[in-house]
C-alpha cells in the first residue's frame, strides 16, 4: 500500500516552499520519520520526514516550488517488508530471536499498552533502555539506524532519532530552544501538529553566530558523555585582595582587576597539576595539550562567544587580564580573528554576570571540560562550627566522563576552590618573605643572610649576571687589573733591585682582560651557586615597586612578586659632568675604563678619588701618560691630609701628573683627541688627550624603581632615607648600600644588608659606622679606618698621634717596598684609638687589625702590647701605636 508524502503545514503564513535537496534517492529504502527532503520556506529551512517505512518514489525535482499539502513522493510500504527482512545486523543480521518483553514497572511506570501504531515486540535484541524508549514513543525499531556493534540499536540512537523528528516539526519546537532530547520527546502517537498562528509567535532568523552556537551545543551533547560536578567557594579572600589591589593594578597595567582572571589563574594552576582535564579524545587516542589555551566566554549583543587566551600558562596574572580585556573588546566590536577563536583546550563560562546562581555549562568540543562561574551571593555557611555570612559562589564543572574520571573532576574543582580561597598566589607569581631588588654585595649578602634566618627570599636583578657593580664593573675587575699591572710594573721596575734581570717583558692586553673577565665570571657564578644552595630565587628583570608588598619584575616575562618585605639594594651609577657627557669611547665611565681595547697614549682622569687613582694607576703602569684633575686641593677627599699628600708624592714618582684645585668645564672631541678645558683659580687651560675618564663620584640608582608610586622618601641627593633599622618611611620597605647615605663601599653595603635582615628577623643587627675601613688600591695602598687627624680635632678630641715609616720596617725592607707609613690617632686622655691610616704595601690587608681594634674600642697601648710576629709589615702598626706614647723601639 503506497503512502503519500505531502508537504506538511508549516505555519499559517507559509503556503509553499522550494525543494532545496532530496536527502534520499529514488528507489531507496527509507524508514518512518527519516528526513526525506529539505524544504526552504521564507521563514526557515525544514526537513520533511517519511510518513512510514518503504521504498521511496520521488515525484518532484529539486528546485521545484511545492504547495503545503501537495504530494511530492510516494513510499511503497510493501517493498519495505522485503528489504527489512534482508537487512544485515549484529552477528550478520538483525532478525535475531526475540528478546525479553519489556519489564513491567521499568522506571516504576508500567509500559504503555501496545496500540495500533505501537510496534509489536520484535526479533531484534534490544536493551531495556532502548526497549523502554521505543515503547514509550511507539517507534518501530526498524525505523531507527543503529550505531552499535553490527548495527545494534543504542539508547543514543533512539534519542537522536527522536530529536531529529522533533527538529522537523518547527511549529512545535521553537528553533532557539536547545535540543534536549528528553524535554522534547513526544509522549503520544505522533499526530498532526496543532498549527500555531503566526500572530502568536515572532519568528526571527537565527544569526549565523547563534546557529553556530546551537550546532556546537547539540554536537557537545551528542559527542561526549557529559557529567557535571559542583562545589562552592568562599569569595571573601579574593574580594578583599581585589579591592586592596584594584586601584594600583589599574594604574600599573591599564586594565581593571576582575574576578575572571582569578579563576583563569586558578584554572591554569589546576590544569597544570591535572593535565587530563586539559586533554581531549581523538579517535582512540588521548591528546594531552602542552599549553593551556583558555576559552573565556564573553557575552556580546549577538550571543555568547568564547575567544581563547592562548598559552595562558605562560602569562602572568596581568598578562591574562590584559588578554581577556583585549579579546572582550574585540568580541564586542566584532573584530575577533579566526585565531582568537581557535584551539581552546578548556573553557570558563560566567553565568554570574547574568545573575545565574547555578547552572551546568555545556562542553565546547573537542574540549573535555568547562568551568561555570556564577553569581556571588551572601549566604550563611558554617565556618569553625559557627554560622557566618560569607560571599559565596557555586562552581560547576561539566566534563567528558569518557576521559575524565569523577574523582579527577571533583579534585580539580577542589583545587580551584582552594586557589580562590587563598588567592595571593594567583595574583602574584610568587610570594616571598623578602624580595631584594639588586644583587650587588649589599643585596646578595642580605639575601643569603635572610635565607639563613629562615626567610623565603627572591633577589631581582636587572643585569644578566649577579654581583652588582662590585663584582661586574667595580671592585673585582679593577683589582684584577691592578694586580696584573702591579706584577708587570714589578717585573719591569722592581725585580732588578732583587738581582733578577728579566728581558723581553711585554703586555698582552687581550689576555690580561680575558683573565679579568674570567675572575669576574667565576665570582658572579659563585653567587648563583650560593643562591641555589640557600634556595634563593634569582628573578631576572627590572624590579619595580608596584605597592609596598608587590614587586613587578619586567624581564623576559613580566612577573608580580608578593613580598612581606622589600629590600632596595639598587646601588649607584656614575655621575656625569655637565658639558662632558659620556660617549662610551672617549669620554668614559669606570666601566669602559676597565675594558679599553688598547692602552691610550694620553688619559685624563677627572676625579682624584679611589676609582680615578686606581684606574689611572692601571693605565699608567701599562704606559699611558696619565693626568689627574681634582677639584679639591688634595687627593682622596675624607682621607687624612698627611696620608693623602704622601700618596700623591708616591704616585707622582710613578709618573702621574696632578691638577689640584682644578675643574674640567668642557670637552670637545676631534680627530686629534679630546680637547678638555680646565679652570683653576679663574684661569683657563687646555689638555688634549685620547680618553677622558670621568670619575667624580656615583649617584644613588633608583631609575624605574617606582619609589614615587609607593611614596618612598629620598633626600636632596636622591638617596633613599632610612632609619637605624634600614626601614624607609613606607612600612615593609627597607634600603641599604650605595642607594642610602654613607660611604659607597661594598663592605658597608654588605654589613648593612646583614643588619637589615637581622632586624627584620628580630635579631640585633649592627653596623659600626665608626669602624668602616676604606682603601685606595694604588701602590702603595692607602687604607684608613676611623677619623683622620683633622676630623678628630674638628670633633673636639685632643689627640695624640703616633706614626712609623715602612722605611724602618724590616719586612718592608726585605720586600724593597719602603714607601709609606702607619699613622695612629688616639684620644690624648683615654688613649682610645680614633683612627688608623696606613700607606704602604698591602695596607688593604693590614687595616683589618686596626678595624678590630676600633670595633673593640682598643687603646693605642692595647695594640702596642699585643705581640706582633716578626718580621712582618704589621710590626709597623705596633711601632706606630708605641709612638703614640713616644716610645717607638725601632726608630
Ligand atoms: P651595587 O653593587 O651597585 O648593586 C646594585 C645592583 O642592583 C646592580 O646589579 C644593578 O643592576 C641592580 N639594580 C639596580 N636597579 C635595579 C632594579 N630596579 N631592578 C633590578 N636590579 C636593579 N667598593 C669597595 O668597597 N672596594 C672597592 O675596591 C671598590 N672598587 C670599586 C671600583 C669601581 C670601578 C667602582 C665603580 C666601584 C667600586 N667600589 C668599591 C664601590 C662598590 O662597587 C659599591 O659600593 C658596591 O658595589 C655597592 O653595592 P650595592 O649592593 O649597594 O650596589
Amino acid at each position: 500500500m503506497p503512502l503519500e508524502v505531502r508537504i506538511p503545514t508549516l505555519g499559517e503564513s507559509v503556503s509553499e516552499g522550494v525543494i532545496v535537496r532530496w536527502l534520499k534517492a529514488n528507489g531507496e529504502q527509507v524508514r518512518a520519520d527519516e528526513p526525506l527532503l529539505e524544504l526552504e520556506t521564507d521563514k526557515a529551512n525544514v526537513e520533511v520526514p517519511a510518513p512510514g517505512a518503504g521504498v521511496l518514489q520521488r515525484l518532484k525535482a529539486e528546485g521545484e516550488t511545492v504547495r503545503v499539502g501537495e504530494v511530492v513522493a510516494r513510499i511503497d510500504t510493501d517493498a519495505r517488508i522485503e528489504v527489512t527482512a534482508e537487512k544485515p545486523s549484529f552477528a550478520g543480521e538483525r532478525k535475531v530471536p526475540a528478546g525479553p518483553a519489556p519489564a513491567a514497572g521499568d522506571r516504576g511506570v508500567a509500559p504503555a499498552a501496545p496500540t495500533a501504531t505501537t510496534p509489536a515486540p520484535t526479533d531484534i535484541p534490544l536493551s531495556p533502555a532502548v526497549r523502554r524508549l521505543l515503547t514509550e514513543h511507539h517507534l518501530d525499531p526498524h525505523a531507527v539506524s543503529g550505531s552499535g556493534r553490527g548495527g545494534r540499536l543504542t539508547k543514543d540512537d533512539v534519542v537522536v532519532h527522536l530529536r531529529t523528528a522533533v527538529q522537523t516539526a518547527p511549529a512545535e519546537i521553537p528553533p532557539s530552544q536547545p535540543a534536549r532530547a528528553e524535554a522534547h520527546i513526544p509522549s503520544a502517537t505522533p499526530a498532526t501538529p496543532t498549527p500555531v498562528t503566526e500572530d502568536e509567535i515572532e519568528r526571527v532568523p537565527m544569526t549565523r553566530l547563534r546557529q553556530r552556537i546551537a550546532e556546537r551545543l547539540v554536537q557537545a551533547q551528542r559527542s561526549a558523555a557529559i557529567l557535571s560536578t559542583f562545589n562552592e567557594v568562599d569569595m571573601s579572600a579574593t574580594m578583599e585582595l581585589r579591592s586592596r589591589h584594584k586601584a594600583r593594578f589599574a594604574e600599573v597595567h591599564g586594565v581593571s582587576l576582575g574576578f575572571m582572571s582569578f579563576f583563569a589563574r586558578a584554572c591554569v594552576q589546576a590544569l597544570q597539576a591535572m593535565p587530563i582535564i586539559n586533554a581531549q579524545i581523538d579517535g582512540a587516542d588521548i591528546v594531552y595539550n602542552r599549553h593551556v589555551h583558555l576559552g573565556v566566554a564573553v557575552a556580546t549583543d549577538r550571543g555568547l562567544v568564547v575567544p581563547i587566551v592562548h598559552r595562558a600558562d605562560q602569562l602572568t596574572f596581568a598578562g591574562i587580564e590584559k588578554e581577556i580585556d583585549r579579546l572582550a573588546r574585540a568580541a564586542r566590536d566584532n573584530k575577533l580573528g579566526i585565531d582568537d577563536l581557535s584551539r581552546g583546550t578548556f573553557t570558563i563560562s560566567n553565568g554570574g554576570v547574568f545573575g545565574s546562581l547555578l547552572s551546568t555549562p555545556i562542553l565546547n568540543p573537542p574540549q573535555s571540560a568547562i568551568l561555570g562561574m556564577h553569581k556571588i551571593e551572601k549566604r550563611a555557611v558554617v565556618v569553625n562550627d559557627a554560622i557566618v555570612i560569607r560571599p559565596m559562589m557555586y562552581l560547576a564543572l561539566s566534563y567528558d566522563h569518557r576521559l575524565i574520571d569523577g574523582a579527577d573532576a571533583v579534585t580539580f574543582l577542589v583545587r580551584i576552590k582552594e586557589n580562590i580561597e587563598d588567592p595571593t598566589r594567583l595574583l602574584f607569581d610568587q610570594a616571598y618573605d623578602l624580595v631584594v631588588i639588586g644583587s650587588g654585595p649589599g643585596g646578595y649578602i642580605a639575601a643569603i643572610r635572610a635565607a639563613q634566618l629562615g626567610m623565603h627570599v627572591a633577589c631581582v636583578e636587572k643585569d644578566a649576571a649577579l654581583g652588582g657593580t662590585c663584582l661586574n664593573v667595580g671592585c673585582i675587575p679593577s683589582k684584577a687589573l691592578l694586580d696584573s699591572t702591579e706584577r708587570y710594573h714589578e717585573v719591569k721596575h722592581g725585580l732588578r733591585a732583587h738581582g733578577i734581570v728579566v728581558g723581553g717583558v711585554e703586555v698582552d692586553l687581550k689576555a690580561m682582560m680575558a683573565r679579568k673577565e674570567k675572575v669576574v665570571q667565576i665570582l658572579t657564578r659563585g653567587v648563583a651557586t650560593l643562591f641555589k644552595k640557600h634556595r634563593i630565587d634569582w628573578v631576572q628583570g627590572l624590579g619595580q615597586l608596584a605597592a609596598a608588598d608587590t614587586v613587578l619584575v619586567k624581564g623576559a616575562k613580566e612577573q608580580a612578586l608578593q613580598a612581606r618585605r622589600v629590600l632596595i639594594a639598587t646601588g649607584s651609577a656614575p655621575i656625569a659632568l655637565p658639558n662632558l657627557p659620556f660617549d662610551g669611547t672617549r669620554i668614559i665611565t669606570s666601566t669602559e675604563a676597565l675594558s679599553l681595547p688598547a692602552v691610550p697614549r694620553r688619559l685624563l682622569v677627572i676625579g682624584g678619588g679611589a676609582v680615578g687613582l686606581e684606574l689611572g694607576s692601571v693605565w699608567r703602569r701599562l704606559g699611558a701618560e696619565v693626568q689627574v684633575v681634582e677639584m679639591l686641593d688634595r687627593l682622596v677627599p675624607g682621607a687624612d691630609n698627611r696620608m693623602a699628600a704622601a700618596l700623591q708624592q708616591a704616585l707622582e714618582r710613578q709618573g702621574i701628573a696632578f691638577h689640584l684645585g682644578t675643574t674640567a668645564s668642557r670637552a670637545d672631541a676631534s680627530a686629534e683627541g679630546v680637547r678638555v678645558e680646565l679652570q683653576s683659580n679663574g684661569k683657563k687651560s687646555e689638555v688634549v688627550c685620547d680618553a677622558v675618564l670621568v670619575a667624580v663620584g656615583r649617584r644613588p640608582y633608583t631609575d624605574g624603581l617606582g619609589l614615587d608610586r609607593v611614596g618612598v622618601a629620598t633626600d636632596q641627593r636622591g638617596r633613599v632615607v632610612v632609619d637605624s633599622f634600614y626601614a624607609t618611611n613606607v612600612p615593609g620597605v627597607f634600603a641599604i648600600g650605595d642607594v642610602i647615605a654613607g660611604p659607597m663601599l661594598a663592605h658597608k653595603a654588605e654589613e648593612e644588608g646583614i643588619a637589615a635582615v637581622e632586624h627584620m628577623a628580630g635579631v640585633a643587627g649592627h653596623v659600626n659606622y665608626d669602624a668602616i675601613p676604606s682603601i685606595v688600591y694604588t701602590w702603595p695602598e692607602l687604607a684608613s679606618v676611623g677619623l683622620s687627624e683633622e676630623q678628630a680635632t674638628e670633633s673636639g678630641h685632643q689627640v695624640r698621634v703616633g706614626s712609623f715609616p715602612f722605611v724602618a720596617n724590616g719586612r718592608a725592607r726585605c720586600m724593597n717596598e719602603t714607601d709609606g707609613l702607619v699613622k695612629i690617632i688616639a684620644d690624648a686622655q683615654t688613649d682610645r684609638i680614633l683612627g688608623v691610616h696606613i700607606l704602604g704595601p698591602r695596607a688593604s690587608d693590614l687595616i683589618a687589625e686596626a678595624t678590630v681594634a676600633l670595633e673593640f674600642s682598643a687603646s693605642a697601648e692595647d695594640i702596642a702590647r699585643s705581640v706582633h710576629a716578626h718580621p712582618t709589615l704589621a710590626e709597623a702598626i705596633k711601632e706606630a701605636a708605641l709612638a703614640v706614647a713616644d716610645r717607638t723601639l725601632n726608630r
